[in-house]
């Protein structure tokens, strides 16, 4: 999938500066999640802690990324779908979380509605499988 920050901003009524686009341009570049302390580590020397935070808190408020929990309870960034919109997220596929690597996926498998009990509303629901993902059974596998 092809990302083009500026036009995201733009999309999201966000004045495009240099340190959002960075952000973005650096978790748009794989097509894996993106961890906090991971970005704080490649875009240290550009953008400090705080600003990076803030710049992940918008970028979540406006519907632009998804964050998701590792088993170690760190945040992971990924781009969300095209559907997603100001506190209104749309991510509803299942991420995997390589036991291997760490990796963290968005899959193209959605999440089946879950009918809650009675005075129960869910706002969102969250789905994790852990595994050993294609990457890892590769090399896990050949010699
Ligand atoms: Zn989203
Ligand atoms: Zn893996
Ligand atoms: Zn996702």
């Amino acid at each position: 999938m092809k990302i083009d920050p500026i036009h995201i901003l733009k999309d999201h009524d966000l004045k495009h500066t240099k340190q959002r686009v960075r952000v973005l341009e650096e978790i748009a570049m794989d097509s894996v999640a993106i961890s906090q302390p991971e970005l704080e580590k490649k875009l240290g020397k550009e953008i400090d802690r705080v600003t990076l935070y803030r710049i992940l808190n918008a970028y979540e408020e406006k519907g632009i990324l998804h964050k998701i929990m590792d088993m170690n309870g760190t945040a992971n960034y990924a781009i969300c779908s095209p559907s997603c919109s100001v506190d209104h997220h749309h991510d509803e596929h299942v991420h995997f979380n390589c036991t291997n690597c760490l990796k963290i996926y968005c899959l193209d498998v959605m999440i089946p509605k879950i009918k809650m009990p009675a005075g129960f509303t869910a706002s969102t629901v969250n789905t994790t499988a852990y595994g050993i993902c294609e990457k890892c059974s590769v090399l896990q596998s050949g010699n």
